[in-house]
């Protein structure tokens, strides 16, 4: 019998995972898919919000300007990126600059700091490349962006390090109370027993509630938002994540510099039915065009290498829900985590364990918040380039020539922490294909590596989950 399950292994249910392992308590992790962050937790804008935009006294505030300081930490304890970009918010007229007035204000009061107002003539000496018909600017200097799955894996690793079990392809099909546990039924045969259940489910949170609860307090309301992908040659074109003023629907189509180079547009937010419905619009691409040239002047539109969607976990609720069921004690909610979700995740985790379950439980002594950390080959010196090369070869065979990812590097991905055997798992660790051919060229090199790796056939292996193949049959087969 475990102390605690977590359902869901995205950006929030490792991140719960990383905070209980400082206990001594038992914990398993339960994934359905075969990764760690297969859904918002990678395909998001990717930025550690200063936490200026949402209302005042919601979890949402406070625990997006927590989290924003607690990334400081991550980035210290575990070496994931975080590039202070710092952010503008710009108004184009006399009605928006006061409602960025009223927005400045709204940052003071959630303990956003540093908050400064510009003119547009200060913001230009900046960011040269902001449409001149912006008026005002409000800056945020505390806004970074991050790498948003190796944040989740990071926090996973850490987690396991310290006795956290993880189970992929592991879906939660039932959940039943009995006595005073609970059973969890996993992909309708497995059942394994708990005395309590954290739901971290994404937009799934409702589904997994009415497994249990007769009275569900929320609705998972499907927000899609759409991006395109520039390359990374436009590094520098913008420095600053660029907001416009946020409306109803959110925080608006943005400009947002990425940690490896690449220039975000988007996101859109268009609410649908569908929960896995990740399908790019004209609609939506035209608007990411139009809404972002009010930001910016020549966007460099001709570099776009890749167009992506996620789905936000929008709530009925109106704020996060991180709440103990009303109706069953010791099964706990954490759901509504949409924006700014990522940005809150480690906050999140603390004041869930802290404050909801609060159960008193006892601190390891052994527990190591350290985990070691990582640099791509290509970043390194030459000297070390060299002594690496010396010690295994395969550092020396450029598999991703657009990432300058070698063979070795991919292999480390397959079978390092949380090691992957699908396409899309290797370009999430070593960003393989995550360049301007997007995998044209590495793709069927990198299905080779797995498939030597794993001993297996290549038709076998998988794109990104289970029974994803690329390949139906090889057909030119030596006899
Ligand atoms: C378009 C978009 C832009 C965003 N931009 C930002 C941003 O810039 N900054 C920010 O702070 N936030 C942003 N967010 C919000 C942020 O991405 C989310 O709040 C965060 O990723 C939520 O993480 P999660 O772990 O709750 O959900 P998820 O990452 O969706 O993880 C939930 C996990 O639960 C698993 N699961 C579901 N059902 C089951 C089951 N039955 N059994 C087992 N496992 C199950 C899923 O497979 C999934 O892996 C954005 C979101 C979107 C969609």
């Amino acid at each position: 019998m475990f102390d605690y399950v977590i359902i869901g292994a995205g950006i929030i249910g490792t991140s719960i995972a990383k905070e209980l392992s400082r206990y001594e308590t038992s914990v398993l992790v339960l994934e359905k898919e075969n990764d760690v962050a297969n859904h918002q937790t990678v395909a998001n804008s990717a930025i550690i919000h200063s936490g200026h935009d949402p209302k005042e006294g919601t979890l949402k505030a406070k625990l997006c300007v927590k989290g924003n300081q607690m990334y400081e930490d991550l980035e210290n304890d575990f070496g994931i990126p975080l590039l202070k970009t710092g952010a503008f918010v710009v108004a184009h007229n006399i009605d928006q600059e006061n409602m960025l007035d009223a927005l400045y204000q709204r940052g003071l009061n959630n303990g956003v700091k540093n908050m400064k107002m510009l003119s547009i003539q200060e913001a230009l000496q900046e960011e040269p490349n902001l449409s001149p018909t912006i008026t005002k600017v409000l800056s945020l200097p505390s806004t970074k962006v991050t790498y948003p799955w190796e944040v989740a894996f990071k926090q996973l690793e850490c987690a396991i390090n310290n006795g956290v079990i993880f189970q992929k392809n592991s879906r939660v099909t039932a959940i039943k109370k009995v006595s005073n546990h609970f059973e969890i039924t996993i992909n309708d045969k497995t059942i394994i027993e708990t005395k309590s259940v954290i739901s971290a489910a994404g937009i799934f949170s409702d589904q997994i509630a009415r497994m249990i609860e007769t009275n569900v307090q929320y609705d998972i309301k499907p927000r899609k938002g759409e991006y395109f992908v520039l390359d990374r040659k436009v590094k520098g074109f913008i420095n600053h994540v660029i907001y416009p003023l946020p409306t109803e629907k959110g925080k608006g189509v943005l400009i947002v510099p990425q940690v490896h180079g690449n220039i975000l547009l988007g996101p859109t937010s268009t609410t649908q039915d569908e929960k896995d419905l990740l399908s790019n619009t004209r609609v939506g691409m035209d608007q990411i065009k139009e809404d972002t040239k009010r930001l910016a002047v020549n966007i460099p539109f001709d570099q776009i290498i890749r167009t992506f969607a996620g789905i936000r976990a929008s709530s009925s609720y109106d704020d996060f829900f991180i709440q103990e069921s009303k109706e069953f004690k010791n099964f706990f909610h954490v759901a509504g985590i949409d924006s700014p979700g990522l940005t809150a995740a480690p906050a999140i985790a603390k004041y869930l364990v802290d404050e909801v379950i609060n159960h008193h439980l006892t601190l390891k002594k052994s527990f190591n918040p350290i985990i070691q950390k990582h640099k791509a080959f290509y970043s390194l010196p030459d000297d070390e380039k060299q002594r690496l090369y010396q010690e295994d070869h395969r550092y020396g065979n450029l598999v991703c020539k657009c990432e300058k990812i070698t063979e070795k590097e991919i292999v480390d991905s397959i079978h390092g922490p949380l090691g992957n055997d699908t396409v899309k798992g290797i370009k999430k660790r070593a960003r393989a294909g995550s360049g301007l051919c997007q995998g044209g060229y590495c793709e069927s090199l990198v299905l080779k590596i797995i498939a030597k790796e794993t001993n297996q056939p290549l038709p076998n292996i998988n794109y990104y989950g289970l029974n994803t193949p690329i390949l139906v049959e090889e057909t030119k087969v030596k006899k």
